[in-house]
């Protein structure tokens, strides 16, 4: 998945980012409340974790900016001020959590899990292609009972495969998902990762099957 970081205090973001990169997600990083404006119109993010307390825009008004657009992507926001009426005031404008700091980072992690899974599967856990199993949020894949280990570049390629399985997915289009905006991935750095994966769904009873021209799809292997 990729997120955008809006935090402008620099130990707490390196913390968080460090985080959601451990869970192999890609991670945009802004310092203030103008570039994370910039990035929201820019980029299609899967989540946002924003700070209110930001230097050129109050984070209040990225989010008024932000749900005036119709954007649906959901919105966790971290931040200092607490009190009911600054609560309310930040879920009527369009968040879906609020979490006061400072927080316990494992607080911080479950409701990143909760807020992917509604904007993955609808509250769907898990998904199961042939004999290989993903738990998106929880960022895990086995085969069978077997756990598949994966690297974070692999488990994103994999993501990005699932969330449309039996539908083409285009190179650019998984770019876009396994990188950050500082990294170069390069056609071959994708064709390297495909290969990889591709090696360990063998016998899972799924495939990457290339469509030439096109991209890639995830399916079920067809039984011969
Ligand atoms: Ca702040």
């Amino acid at each position: 998945m990729r997120i955008l970081l809006v935090e402008d205090d620099t130990s707490i973001a390196a913390a968080i980012a460090a985080t959601l990169r451990g869970q192999a997600h890609a991670v945009d990083q802004v310092m203030d409340g103008a570039a994370a404006d910039a990035a929201l119109r820019e980029v299609d993010y899967d989540l946002v974790i924003l700070d209110l307390g930001l230097p050129r825009l109050d984070g209040t008004e990225v989010l008024r900016r932000l749900r005036s657009r119709e954007a649906a992507v959901p919105v966790l926001v971290i931040t200092a001020r607490d009190g009911l009426d600054e609560r309310v005031r930040v879920l009527d404008l369009g968040a879906d959590d609020y979490l006061v700091k400072p927080f316990a980072l494992a607080e911080f992690e479950a409701r990143v899990r909760a807020l992917l899974r509604r904007a993955v599967g609808g509250g769907t856990n898990l998904l199961t292609v042939g004999r290989l199993h993903l738990d998106l949020p929880g960022r895990r894949a086995w085969v069978d009972e077997q756990p598949l280990t994966l690297t974070a570049r692999e488990f994103g390629l994999l993501e990005a495969l699932a969330s449309r399985v039996n539908r083409v997915t285009n190179r650019p289009q998984l770019v876009d998902a396994l990188c950050e905006w500082d990294q170069n991935l390069t056609g071959n750095g994708l064709d390297i990762a495909v290969h990889r994966v591709r090696r360990k769904l063998k016998d899972s009873g799924a495939r990457i099957r290339t469509i030439r021209g096109l991209g890639f799809l995830l399916e079920e292997e067809p039984h011969d």
